[in-house]
């Protein structure tokens, strides 16, 4: 049995609703399985600057850095009339916790549900068997290579010899691609034992060194075989082949941009869920942030609409990476898919002949069947 510290951050908009689910599914585990989970939770977001000033207070900062994993929902957008220039933004807590917990890997499972293969763009033929994991490295790369650039705040534009221009850079040390593609080796090494390392290695240096590197790391794994992928020919792939792919390693811009292409063979953006994972490590992997890939939803919050499947699934996650709890991931993810093949829904997924539940139903069915 296992003991963890785990710090619930529910944000704004459908950020509530789907993390009580995903508690929920953390709760059914702890007692199914024996473990001792404590949970705080914090303000993060616009109800955090409205009671505390900034949209994470030092405090909830602290109780993030004495837990195991943060379980995370979503932040939402300032409404336009309250937008102050030095005001706080909500979006500041996530910055403040990229960070300051050094999160240096993203993880998105792309699983599609077989219930849910007429719900995708492909057909299913060509989803069968479809199951990758994206290592997307989050830390350097062209979003960070000038000093001066402020994460989440465009490049300047500027005036030199007359004209206008701008400069983005890509830059990565040998240390940040090998800590990344080194967690992809190993998650690899627990599933299909597989990496595709996805770079454009025929056009940027940035590519030629990570090759050095992923083969260097490889080295190390000789029971994962290694490919390298063009980023292009990987776009495609994804598309005609998507059951190629067991673990997919690259770096900051290919892997935003791939994920959100790969999101959409699972059918709907609340499916998803996601990891980062920082350098500090745990009694059971290492320290991160747990957190559904789509945002706050405002468009439907507080209508029990929201598919809590992407929230649930980040708990799987955090149990897998944070608490080094295999067999409780497996068993969340088993349970999520059970009750889809039930033939219950969200109301983003209705389908003829499903019954269509609020997001409080769907977490209670996930609940019965853990
Ligand atoms: P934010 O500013 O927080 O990113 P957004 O509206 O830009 O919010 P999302 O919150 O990801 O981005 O929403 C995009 C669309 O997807 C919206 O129409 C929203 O209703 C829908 N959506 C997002 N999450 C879910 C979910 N869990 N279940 C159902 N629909 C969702
Ligand atoms: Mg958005």
């Amino acid at each position: 049995m296992s003991e963890a510290t785990i710090t619930v951050l529910p944000g704004d908009g459908v950020g509530p609703e789907v993390s009580a689910q995903a508690v929920k599914a953390l709760r059914a585990v702890e007692k199914r399985y024996g473990h001792t989970f404590t949970l705080h939770e914090g303000l993060v977001g616009l109800d955090a600057i409205a009671a505390e000033g900034s949209a994470i207070s030092d405090a909830t900062f602290e109780t993030c850095a004495q837990s195991d994993a943060i379980l995370f929902g979503a932040v939402g957008a300032l409404p336009a009339a309250e937008h102050r220039a030095d005001g706080p933004r909500p979006e500041q807590a996530l910055f403040r916790l990229r960070k300051e917990f050094g999160f240096f890997a993203n993880l998105r499972p792309v699983r599609p549900a077989e219930a849910l293969y007429e719900a995708s763009s492909l057909k299913p033929e060509c989803l069968k068997g479809a199951d990758m994991v994206f290592v997307r490295e989050l830390s350097a790369g062209l979003y960070y290579g000038h000093m001066e650039t402020v994460p989440g705040k465009p490049s300047e534009i500027r005036q030199r010899g007359g004209r206008t221009e701008a400069v983005d850079t890509l830059l990565y040390t040998e240390e940040e691609i090998e800590r990344v593609v080194r967690v992809a080796f190993d998650i690899a090494a627990g599933r299909r034992a597989r990496v595709t390392s996805v770079d454009k290695a025929n056009v940027l240096s940035s590519s030629v060194l990570w090759r050095q590197v992923v083969d260097r790391v490889a080295a190390d794994h000789p029971g994962v075989t290694h490919e390298h992928m063009l980023v292009d020919a990987c776009a495609m792939r994804l598309i005609r082949t998507p059951a190629e792919f067991d673990v997919i390693v690259t770096e900051n811009l290919f892997g935003d941009i791939l994920t959100d292409e790969a999101s959409m063979l699972t059918g709907s953006i609340g499916m998803l869920p996601s990891a980062s994972l920082g350098v500090r490590r745990t009694a059971g992997g290492r320290f991160g942030l747990y957190e559904p890939v789509h945002g706050s939803a405002p468009d439907i919050a507080g209508q029990d609409a929201a598919n809590p499947v992407g929230a649930v699934l980040s708990a799987a996650l955090l149990l897998r990476h944070s608490l080094g709890l295999e067999r409780e991931a497996a068993a969340v993810e088993e349970a999520v898919e059970d009750v889809m093949r039930d033939g219950y829904r969200v109301p983003d997924l209705h389908d003829e002949g499903c019954t269509v539940v609020g997001t409080e139903e769907f977490g209670r069915l996930i609940v019965h069947r853990l």
